[in-house]
């Protein structure tokens, strides 16, 4: 961080917070950081523990906030992964974020990648997203804390539910007010994956996005970073009519473009409609009936049937003879947590 802050490299910092001191929040503040976003999953410190796999995670995260919070040329933001885990507590923790002194609060979109696949059964439905995303905007008019999303349909959001002179979000490029805002959003606003952003592994590998981890578009080891972004998936990334679904014609597509990492992560199509968005919500249900029908072993949104699975799994009635990798990894996970479900 020291060689960025003497090259000039803009550098925030996302963390669990654990180990964020007063001690090493200054410290990041003379290595040039202004920014610190950290995660918590929940209002409960037993909830959020139980997610993490750490018993006092949550007291040292809060703790962390704190610090931050009250670091003089620091700021704070907290970000929370909605799911239906913690879904219900999303407004508690707005508040609780605004209590803290955080700056600013972070809805991270759930997108069903790395060990996330293992819990595909806990996104939110599309009508859940709405009701948060409206949930969010209200915040963001009131004003009294910044709000972010990464769900790309938070600016389509904005427009319809807020006000014709109010915030407006603008994804990458933060927040504005008014028409010129709204115009601003069109350019830079929604997803952004290899449109205005991009990502850098430790390995030099770039990828479009940091949910799109296998999709490797370049390597800094060999080529600039100008060379890797001058590749023809970007070029379809950044051209919104080029589509499918209902994010093909919607009338919001230049601010949001839907989430190309969603798309390909449910539909394995990255043009392919955002199945988080209430306007594709029938792409939603065939996600829900293509999981159904692989033997029901992902059943999205409806995670009370798992008990069904696991005596399937446990019958030998569900076999691993689907070649799809996300049915055999979930097999897997069900099968591994049958002995400990079944001692509860
Ligand atoms: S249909 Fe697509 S472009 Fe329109 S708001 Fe939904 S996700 Fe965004």
């Amino acid at each position: 961080m020291e060689r960025c802050k003497t090259r000039g490299v803009h550098t925030t910092v996302a963390t669990n917070g654990t180990l964020l001191s007063q001690e090493i929040c200054q410290r990041l503040v003379e290595c040039g950081v202004k920014y610190v976003e950290i995660s918590l999953d929940s209002i409960r410190a037993e909830e959020h523990d139980r997610f993490r796999g750490m018993e006092g995670a949550w007291k040292r995260t809060v703790e962390g906030i704190r610090n931050a919070a009250a670091t003089k040329g620091l700021r704070a933001g907290m970000a929370m992964c909605v799911t239906r885990l913690n879904y219900h507590h999303a407004e508690p923790m707005i508040n609780f974020a605004k209590d803290l002194g955080c700056t600013t609060f972070v809805h991270f979109n759930f997108i069903p990648v790395g060990r996330g696949r293992d819990m595909a059964e806990m996104d939110i439905t599309p009508a859940e997203r709405e009701n948060l995303l409206r949930l969010l905007n209200r915040y963001l008019q009131e004003g009294q804390i910044s709000i972010m999303s990464t769900a790309p349909q938070f600016g389509r959001a904005c427009i319809l539910y807020g006000p014709l002179e109010g915030l407006m979000a603008t994804a990458h490029g933060g927040k504005g007010k008014g028409k010129q805002a709204k115009v601003l959003s069109k350019y830079i606003g929604g997803c952004g994956a290899g449109r205005c952003y991009c990502c850098i592994q430790p390995n030099g590998k770039v990828t479009p996005c940091v949910y799109m981890p296998s999709v490797e578009v370049g390597d800094l080891k060999r080529q600039t970073l100008l060379e890797a972004w001058d590749n023809p998936l970007f070029a379809l990334l950044s051209n919104r009519e080029d589509r499918g679904d209902h994010c093909a014609v919607c009338d919001f597509r230049a601010y949001c473009g839907g989430c190309r990492a969603r798309a390909l992560s449910y539909v394995e199509d990255v043009q392919a409609g955002d199945p988080g968005c209430i306007y594709n919500q029938h792409v939603w249900e065939e996600v829900v009936r293509n999981a159904e029908k692989r033997n029901e072993l992902v059943v999205l949104g409806q995670h009370n049937r798992v008990d069904s699975l696991l005596a399937g799994a446990s019958s030998g009635t569900i076999t691993t003879t689907n070649t799809d990798r996300l049915v055999r990894d979930t097999l897997t996970t069900i099968t591994d947590a049958v002995p400990s479900r079944r001692q509860t």
